[in-house]
């Protein structure tokens, strides 16, 4: 792809404050700047939000929630579905936004648009079975009325990884719900979500729904917002973290509360697997979005038995992806992040190296600019690792063996996280044992991935709690309401 055709692409974007319906510059025209990871290069200034900037955003969420949750469904859900249309269209356009900002190669981009755009065509549907109760009360004098209503104006704070996806997954049903909303993408990659707001008002929604805060002092302009008493409920995706001192800050307004925070996936393979099978769900499970997912395989644990046969194979497959710019055809893999992220990873493989891991493939970066790491694979790794315990968020993938599925079980339940597990074997009364035993809020059983608009994702235990998408996502946004009624 050319300069000039990447320069046209971030044009279409408003770097600019998304308030009450209409763009604006931050207070005293203060910006900061996004860069490309593949080059370190600047690639636009965006509208840096102040604390009164803040306020602004939940005050038209607020001004707006009223007359919002009053607007039929079916209203709602057709702004959503006509948005989902829009995304669909212009997918070229928010590809190459999103792999600016973000580093990911276009193939990448593309699949998280195909997902991220799936969560405004299921709430659309969603949006007309918001349902209630009636019944009779155990003793005959009185009938039981259940309804739904909006939870009200919502927080929603998003993570770098997937700038649309973890967008969509909350506001889809937040509009569906009938709540007004501010969301403040993450900083490294706020272009995505600033194109997604302009589809969202071309599609109809009103002026306040959603309001886009972009900001460089993030913990100054959210608290206030946090601690706000028009606010009714909080969703985060990131780091536990950060999480952790949300949940403080929310218990003052006793907010609704949803936390998607990190992981460590175990991913199982048996004595007994498809090894085919096991290969390429350990290709997805690792590789989708350069390992920068939550839902990544951060630890294989495979039978004795099969290890070398699988480990070879895997690291031959990593050996042969094509390192390189995101934006340039037949690229695999890109850049991380940023140059933090991508030292974190050079530590962590270093750290098993020096406790004994065997290289396999990769266990360096590439010389040159952009923030890329090989990828990678570990044997023979000590369980003392320091990335057995702490999520890794790049191309590595450490091998770890086992003997029997009780200490496998084990093995993947050793870690505070608990969002997703995968595993692969041929028996059916395994597969049982497994799922049961793993304490995941998701298992992939022969499969590498397991997001699905159309299924709850979440995780219990420092993975967090709440689940967005499936039937469960819409509750997330609505109260429940029980009306005695006498005569
Ligand atoms: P992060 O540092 O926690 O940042 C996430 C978001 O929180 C960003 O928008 C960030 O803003 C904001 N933030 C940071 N400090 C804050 C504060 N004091 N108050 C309010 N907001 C604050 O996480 P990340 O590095 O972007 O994302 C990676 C993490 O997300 C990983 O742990 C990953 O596992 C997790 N994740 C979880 C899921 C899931 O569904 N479970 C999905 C994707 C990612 P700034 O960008 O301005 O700092």
């Amino acid at each position: 792809m050319t300069g000039e055709t990447e320069k046209q692409a971030i044009q279409v974007v408003h770097p600019q404050l998304f308030i009450g319906g209409e763009w604006r510059d931050a207070e005293g025209g203060k910006t900061f700047a996004v860069e490309d990871p593949s080059t370190g290069e600047l690639l636009v200034e965006v509208a840096d939000a102040s604390v009164a900037d803040g306020r602004a955003a939940i005050d038209a969420a607020a001004a707006a929630q009223a007359d919002w949750a009053r607007t039929p469904p079916r209203d709602r859900g057709e702004i959503l579905r006509t948005a989902f249309e829009l995304i669909t269209e212009r997918v070229d356009e928010i590809a190459t936004i999103m792999t600016l900002e973000m580093g990911k190669p276009l193939k990448e981009s593309k699949a998280e648009i195909a997902y991220g755009s799936e969560f405004f065509r299921w709430f659309a549907e969603e949006a007309v079975r918001i349902s209630g109760r009636y019944s009779v009360a155990p003793n005959g004098a009185t009938r039981l009325l259940t309804l739904k209503q909006p939870v009200g104006p919502c927080l929603m704070i998003t993570p770098w990884n997937f700038p649309l996806a973890m967008g969509t997954r909350k506001i889809g049903p937040a509009i569906a719900a009938g709540c007004t909303m501010v969301v403040k993408p993450a900083g490294l990659t706020p272009l995505t979500m600033l194109w997604l707001g302009n589809v969202l008002a071309e599609a109809g929604l009103p002026a306040g729904v959603l309001n886009i805060v972009t900001t460089s002092s993030t913990g100054e302009v959210m608290e206030p917002i946090i601690r706000d008493p028009r606010l009714r409920k909080l969703t985060f995706t990131g780091s536990t973290e950060v999480g952790r001192s949300l949940v403080e800050q929310s218990a003052e307004g006793l907010l609704r509360v949803s936390m998607e925070l990190g992981g460590n996936a175990p991913f199982l393979v048996f004595e007994d697997a498809d090894l085919d099978k096991a290969v390429e769900g350990a290709m997805l499970a690792k590789m989708r979005n350069i390992g920068e997912a939550c839902t990544a395989a951060n630890r294989f644990i495979v039978h004795e038995s099969v290890a070398e046969e699988f480990s070879t194979r895997l690291a031959e497959r990593m050996a042969g992806l094509n390192v390189g710019r995101g934006t340039d055809d037949g690229i695999d893999v890109g850049p991380l992040v940023e140059a933090k992220q991508r030292s974190k990873v050079a530590e962590l493989v270093d750290d098993a190296v020096s406790k004994g891991a065997t290289v396999l493939t990769g266990g360096s970066a590439p010389d040159g600019q952009g923030y890329y790491y090989s990828p990678t694979v570990l044997t023979g790794v000590p369980l003392e690792a320091r990335l057995a315990k702490e999520e890794i968020f790049g191309p590595v993938a450490p091998v770890f063996t086992f003997t029997d599925e009780e200490d496998a079980i084990a093995m993947a339940n050793d870690t505070e996280f608990g969002l997703v597990a995968y595993a692969f074997t041929r028996d059916h009364a395994r597969v049982i044992r497994v799922y049961e035993g793993l304490e995941t809020g998701m298992v992939g059983i022969n499969q590498g991935i397991v997001s699905n608009p159309a299924a709850p994702f979440g995780g219990v235990k420092a993975s967090g709690f709440g689940r967005e998408g499936g039937a469960e996502g819409i509750e997330e946004y609505l109260e429940t309401k029980y009306v005695g009624l006498a005569w």
